[in-house]
């Protein structure tokens, strides 16, 4: 296959489905590889919700998958159904410990998820990876998008990977992948890992949605990256140097100690955590169980201080907000006055015609007038 996009159908799509039921393209490796054909084990035919969240309780993955195809959907016409689904499942979720990783393209984020996630399935635990890539237009497919990448973990009966959905806003991405968070964990991932490229605002996201946010650096990444890392070391419960073998384990070394030193001028991402800071090969392996040693006395730590839970409490806080104010803004862009008006009164501000202000003051009064009645 050559190295172009195209749309992946998931599993199972209803009837007469478009492109709003595309995963997302996958760019497949010049290897010749074709992408992995997930078997399906039900029956053709429409199941009931109902059908969907016990297949789902009792760890089905065909039914995982076909509710987070739906939870995915871009159409508002499968939102209920979503809904339904969501609801029936939120009493089993909440029981994974969630895990957020970050980096730059480049840094071995899939490397290291494959060698933990194996490390993780041999300890006895289910594992699911999700990925969050809102600027999937710009990485084009670099982000588990791939379906070559992981492909050792992709194989394990226990493992659940899962591409990023196909397309939409950061928000409508945030709302797709909490929900997918909780699915997973109500089929019985015990582990949730959240990946996304270290390019952006997703970072911020993600950490909105994990209980630890591990960042993969390498050394020697170059000052021109300082700048990103700054922001996202903020908000890191731990660091990991990855590449850390051959020639490189001193180089490794000598950054573990600088970002050592640089922890300790920032505040913890986590009340009452010392951020970490350590080295690992994921190719090697070495380092790996320290890593998870290391969530694991996070994890200790964060729930005798009751951190971990009040951080969990924030985060259902934070996805109401979220949910209130995405549904707020869609209303205002889809409002027939505002579709009207938008155009011209933008073209107004850009050649300085009105000032911001009072174009925004136009658009709202135009909105809450037309919502009147
Ligand atoms: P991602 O873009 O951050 O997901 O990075 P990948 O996991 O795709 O890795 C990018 C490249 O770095 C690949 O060629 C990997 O084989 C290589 N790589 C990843 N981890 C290590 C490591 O621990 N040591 C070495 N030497 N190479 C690594």
């Amino acid at each position: 296959m050559s190295a172009k996009e195209y749309f992946y159908k998931p599993d199972w799509t209803p009837k007469d489905a478009g492109k709003e039921f595309a995963v997302r393209i996958v760019k497949a490796k010049e290897s010749g590889e074709n992408p992995v054909k997930i078997e399906v084990e039900f029956k053709s035919g429409k199941p009931e919700t109902s059908d969907i969240i016990s297949g789902i309780l009792r760890g089905n993955r065909n039914y995982l998958a076909r509710a987070i195809t739906l939870i995915e959907s871009n159409s508002q016409k499968h939102r209920p159904v979503a809904n339904a689904i969501i609801r029936g499942l939120l009493p089993n979720g909440g029981k994974s410990l969630r895990i957020g990783i970050t980096g730059i393209p480049g840094a071995g984020k899939s490397t290291l998820i494959e060698t933990l996630g194996l490390y993780l399935i041999s300890l006895g635990h289910k594992v699911a990876v999700l990925a969050i890539d809102p600027s999937s237009s710009i990485s084009r497919g670099s982000i588990l998008g791939d379906k070559t990448r992981m492909e050792k973990l992709s194989r394990e009966p226990n493992c659940f990977i899962r591409p990023s959905p196909s397309s939409g806003t950061l928000g409508g991405v945030t709302r797709k992948s909490r929900e997918t968070i909780l699915a997973c964990e109500a089929a019985g991932y015990d582990v949730i890992i959240i990946e996304t490229v270290g390019v952006g605002q997703s970072e911020i996201t993600v950490r909105s949605m994990v209980d630890f946010f591990l960042l993969v650096l390498i050394a020697g990444g170059g000052d021109e990256l300082q700048g990103i890392k700054k922001g996202i070391i903020e908000i890191a419960d731990a660091i990991v140097i990855n590449k850390a073998d051959g020639d490189n384990i001193q180089r490794s070394n000598m950054a573990k100690a600088e970002y050592t030193n640089a922890v300790h001028y920032i505040a913890p991402a986590t009340q009452g955590w010392q951020t970490s800071v350590m080295t690992c090969s994921a190719l090697v392996g070495s380092g790996v169980t320290e890593l998870w040693q290391n969530v694991l006395d996070f994890e200790k730590s964060t729930k005798s201080s009751g951190f971990f839970q009040k951080r969990r409490k924030n985060q259902a806080l934070d996805w109401m907000l979220t949910l209130v104010e995405e549904e707020i803004k869609n209303h205002f862009y889809n409002s027939a006055d505002i579709k009207e008006i938008l155009p011209h009164v933008k073209k107004e501000v850009i050649e300085g015609k009105k000032l911001p202000t009072e174009a925004a003051e136009e658009l709202l009064k135009r909105f809450y007038s037309g919502n009147q009645a």
